[in-house]
């Protein structure tokens, strides 16, 4: 309860310095053939709680990180706040439904139940952190498809995403900080 009030809280001063950051720096205007480096959203992501999951989430990360340009992921540096947090659970891997947003909070949980059944823990988390950056499920589907999820088999270990997702993602984030497309907030469930 604490925690969660800690988060809202920080959530605002993060907008708020935000805000007063943009504002700041609202002068010239960019060309929009070039694309800043402050055009990129950052999302901070908390691994603290999923013991076990380290070396997936590494590789997940490394996966949406070098197949978009508009959103990257970082981790958080200890005692920070971060938009997304990552926990281990024992039952069946869910998250919020996204784009999470800087000063947003998506959760991803990362459920034993799929690894018990024999899928890919790197494509688990991969898939999870698709849906913190907007993606819905696409099942039945592909292995090709990152958000077919379980629904490819266990023998698929894919965790790239194929052209689409990644450009549903870009246009999530394009353009920097904002976006008109507020976060989904469901919570999805990747029981079989
Ligand atoms: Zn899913």
């Amino acid at each position: 309860m604490l925690d969660s009030r800690w988060f809202k809280a920080a959530g605002v001063a993060v907008a708020l310095t935000l805000a007063s950051a943009t504002a700041a720096h609202a002068a010239p205007a960019p060309d929009p053939a070039v694309k800043s480096a402050a055009a990129v959203v950052t999302l901070r992501y908390d691994d603290s709680r999923a013991g076990g999951w380290e070396a997936a989430i590494a590789a997940g990360v490394a996966s949406w990180n070098g197949h978009v340009g508009n959103v990257k992921l970082v981790e958080a540096a200890p005692g920070t706040r971060a938009e997304i947090q990552i926990v281990a659970t024992t039952g069946w891997p869910q998250a919020t439904l996204g784009p999470v947003r800087p000063g947003g909070l998506a959760r991803v949980e990362l459920g034993s139940q799929a690894v018990a059944q024999g899928h890919d823990k790197t494509r688990i988390a991969a898939h999870e952190l698709g849906h913190s950056l907007g993606l819905p499920d696409t099942k039945p589907g592909p292995c090709s498809q990152l958000m077919s999820g379980s629904s490819a088999g266990t023998s698929c270990t894919n965790a790239v995403p194929n052209a689409a997702e990644r450009a549903r993602v870009e246009s999530a984030y394009a353009g920097g900080l904002v976006s008109r497309v507020p976060a989904d907030g469901r919570v999805l469930v990747d029981a079989p």
